[in-house]
């Protein structure tokens, strides 16, 4: 409620404030995330509003920060609200087109850079396949580049959404500038590899969760996109007659199978697939991955312990 009479109150007080509105909700980090939306606020880091936390703030910054704890009790993100989000040491902006960067892909990042500095090539074909925020393909590109990888490096990030492949493109330009030196990016907008082929590397986290569950997920009013979830509602393949919530499996495969075959057929020979999918499905992904043609098809775990994903080499 706006109130412009309202008795000035210190950082501490509404950080204080916000904090029991964020336990009564029952979210996990209420501390956390009163401290998130005060820097945001204020534009400052952790200790600049730790060491001014007796600073009494004026009634426009008081309204506007009970705005933003509004948005919180929803259930809406953090990072959907200030519009960013730490990934792999690189900061991406996000909206609820994409999902939010997860630590649990960061072993992706880690796995691909790796292989991908031991194939010594003069230029390395990468395809990030829904890339979403670009969050993969972007920092594994940040991340030779600061190697020094003597490759030149040629990306493409693709998505079925649109709105999710602007967001890329603006993280691309934030990351990199308007010029890349060593590198070049594509932005391709459609379904999967968008019919490309010639890669040494597909990347992807694809969607994966089953249908049944991204129900669960979404009522907690996280906004994530479902489509970018629901690894049992095939977009690409509806042909207008089913509705979304018409889905015969609910294992979260189904876009997986298709993205298994159409990256062993898109790949150089030497070349690799890694891909994201959810502990509980990574002994079928292996399976998939093998019954395609891949060899040396292991699944790594994430920095949980989870087995996360899975890698296949094309021979
Ligand atoms: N566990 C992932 C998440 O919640 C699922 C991402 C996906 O389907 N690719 O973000």
């Amino acid at each position: 409620m706006k109130n412009h009479f309202q008795t000035p109150m210190t950082i501490q007080a509404l950080k204080n404030n916000a904090v029991k509105i964020f336990t009564d909700c029952g979210f996990s980090t209420p501390q956390l995330d009163a401290d998130c939306l005060l820097q945001f606020l204020l534009n400052k880091d952790k200790t600049w509003v730790l060491l001014h936390r007796d600073e009494k703030l004026t009634s426009d910054q008081q309204n506007e920060f009970n705005a933003l704890v509004e948005k919180r009790k929803t259930g809406l993100p953090i990072a959907y609200i200030t519009g960013k989000k730490e990934f792999y040491g690189i900061e991406y902006f996000v909206t609820p087109d994409v999902l939010i960067p997860k630590p649990d892909t960061e072993i992706l990042i880690e796995t691909a850079v790796n292989k991908i500095l031991d194939l010594k090539k003069e230029t390395v074909k990468i395809i990030d396949v829904c890339t979403g925020s670009g969050c993969v393909g972007l920092s594994v590109l940040k991340e030779l580049l600061d190697k020094n990888c003597n490759s030149k490096i040629e990306l493409t990030l693709t998505d079925i959404s649109t709105a999710a492949l602007k967001v890329a493109e603006k993280n691309a330009k934030n990351i990199f500038g308007d010029k890349l030196i060593g590198a070049e990016i594509k932005l391709l907008n459609g379904d999967l590899l968008c019919k490309t082929s010639g890669y040494d590397f597909i990347l992807s986290n694809p969607p994966y969760v089953p249908h049944s569950e991204v129900e669960e997920l979404l009522k907690d009013g996280r906004s994530e996109p479902r489509l970018a979830l629901d690894g049992d509602t095939d977009t690409a393949l509806n042909d207008g007659l089913h509705s979304a919530d018409d889905v015969q499996t609910d294992d979260g495969l189904p876009i997986i199978r298709r993205l298994v075959l159409a990256a062993y057929e898109a790949l150089n020979s030497g070349g690799s697939f890694i891909m994201e999918s959810g502990e509980y499905q990574t002994e079928t992904v292996r399976r998939l991955f093998t019954d395609v043609g891949f060899i040396n098809v292991i699944s790594e775990k994430d920095l949980s312990g989870m087995e996360r994903i899975t890698i296949g080499d094309k021979k």
